[in-house]
């Protein structure tokens, strides 16, 4: 027996670095990222889990105001303040502002915003995406993939 699901893409440019990261991603650069949360659950009476307008909708504003065309940073990293004294806004993330951990906190954005999400999977560039989804025993788990 399946499951439905649905999922829906939202797009978005932001900047970061990681500090301590042995290559040039410890440097300030960002990127064109793709979010794409996926909702399950069983269909409503027209046939659908979610309405993708609905999923786009309520995370969409969110990800307008806090992430698109900022630096997304770790809040340990100096350069928080810094930016912040210049006018520039910065989203100060709880740790190093990799996609895993970009994918789990939309996840919890999306499941505050009332949705029946399961996964959440940031695309940082067109091979390389992580992600954040519940497990079959109702738990929550990251999972990173590359090409
Ligand atoms: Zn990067």
């Amino acid at each position: 027996m399946g499951v439905h699901r649905a999922a829906a893409t939202i797009h978005f440019c932001y900047g970061h670095r990681l500090v301590g990261h042995a290559g040039p991603c410890r440097h300030l650069h960002g990127h064109n990222a793709v979010a794409e949360i996926a909702c399950e659950g069983p269909l409503d009476a027209l046939g659908m889990v979610i309405d993708f307008a609905t999923i786009k909708s309520r995370v969409r504003t969110w990800v307008d105001e806090h992430w698109d065309h900022k630096m997304i940073l770790d809040r340990a990293d100096p350069l928080v303040e810094r930016l912040r004294a210049d006018g520039e806004p910065v989203f100060a993330l709880a740790g190093p502002p990799t996609a895993e951990n970009l994918a789990a906190h939309l996840f919890a954005v999306a499941r505050d915003a009332g949705l029946p999400v399961v996964r959440v999977r940031i695309w940082e560039s067109d091979g390389s995406c992580a992600s954040y989804e519940r497990a079959s025993d109702g738990t929550t788990r990251g999972g990173g993939a590359s090409s």
